[in-house]
C-alpha cells in the first residue's frame, strides 16, 4: 500500500509548516456579548450566543469541563445558505447539511472599501464601483468568493458596530445591479462582509429591497457574515475554508472560517 501523502497535498502542507502559506483566521469570537442583527419589532428576533457550564472540575463533574450552548444559526461569524431566503427556498441542497463540501473550499478575491466605508457609514457598492475597481486591480475571476473589506471588524465591541439609530441600522452592502453583476457575470461562489448581513444596514428601504440575500441565495450562492481580519489578505490568491455545521434542513449556521494566502515576502 502507498502511504505516501498526495504530492500536491503534501507541497501544500510543506508550505503551511514553513510560512511560505499563511492561515488566517477570519472568524470573531462567539461570546454572548458578540452583536446579532435587529429586525423591526414585528418580527422574529435573532438569538444571541448563551453559554451555560454543564461542569467544570466540579461536583457535576469532576474531571471534565463541559457547556451547554444555544444561538440563532445566524448569529457571530455564520454562514448563509440558499435556504436561508424566500427566493432560495426551492434551490436544490439549498440547506446547510445538503450543500455539497468541495463547496465548502473556494478562492476568494478582497475588495477594499474601507476609504469609502469610513466617509460614509451607507456606502453602497454599485457596478459602477465594481467596474471602476476592476480597471485598477483586474477582472473578479469566476467562482470566486467576494470578501467586502470595510474595516467594520474594528468597530466589533462598539455601538457602531451594529449602528442602530432611529431609522434603523446604518452599515455599507451592495445595491441589486453590484449583485447581478457580481453573481451573472462573474459568477461569484458568494458575498463575504465584516458587517452583521451581507445587506446593507438601509437596504430593507432600497428600490429592490436586501438584493444581497435576494439575489445570491436565489441562485444558490451564499453568504458570509461578521468576518475579521479581511485587511490580512491579499486582493487576489487567497483560498477561504468554510464549512458550516451540519443542521438537518439548517438555514445557516455559526462556522470557523479560515484563509490560506502566500506569505507576504
Ligand atoms: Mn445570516
Amino acid at each position: 500500500m502507498n502511504t505516501a501523502t498526495n504530492p500536491a497535498l503534501a507541497a501544500m502542507l510543506g508550505d503551511i509548516a514553513c510560512g511560505a502559506i499563511r492561515v488566517i483566521d477570519l472568524t470573531n469570537i462567539l461570546s454572548s456579548d458578540f452583536p446579532v442583527i435587529v429586525l423591526p419589532s414585528e418580527f422574529g428576533q435573532c438569538e444571541p450566543f448563551r453559554m451555560e457550564t454543564v461542569s467544570r472540575y466540579d461536583g457535576n463533574g469532576p474531571a471534565w469541563y463541559w457547556n451547554n450552548i444555544s444561538m440563532n444559526e445566524h448569529t457571530g461569524t455564520h454562514f448563509d445558505a440558499p435556504a436561508h431566503w424566500i427566493t432560495g427556498r426551492d434551490i436544490p441542497n439549498g440547506t446547510v447539511d445538503a450543500i455539497p463540501a468541495e463547496d465548502f473550499i473556494h478562492p476568494a478575491v478582497v475588495i477594499d472599501i474601507a476609504d469609502e466605508a469610513a466617509a460614509d457609514d451607507d456606502f453602497i457598492v454599485t457596478r459602477g464601483f465594481l467596474e471602476e475597481w476592476e480597471k485598477q486591480n483586474g477582472a473578479i475571476p469566476a467562482r470566486h468568493w467576494v470578501l467586502l473589506r470595510s474595516n467594520w471588524s474594528k468597530r466589533v465591541g462598539t455601538l457602531s458596530y451594529l449602528n442602530l439609530k432611529d431609522d434603523g441600522a446604518h452599515s455599507p452592502g451592495p445595491d441589486a445591479d453590484a449583485m447581478r453583476f457580481l453573481v451573472h457575470e462573474r459568477d461569484c461562489i458568494g458575498l463575504g462582509v465584516e458587517t452583521v448581513g451581507t445587506d446593507a444596514g438601509q437596504a430593507s428601504l432600497f428600490d429592490e429591497p436586501l438584493p444581497a440575500h435576494s439575489i445570491l441565495h436565489g441562485n444558490g450562492r451564499f453568504g458570509l457574515q461578521c468576518l475579521t481580519n479581511l485587511d490580512q489578505l491579499p486582493v487576489f490568491g487567497s483560498v477561504i475554508v468554510a464549512t458550516p455545521l451540519k443542521i438537518k434542513g439548517g438555514s445557516g449556521s455559526p462556522l470557523r472560517v479560515i484563509a490560506m494566502a502566500p506569505s507576504k515576502d
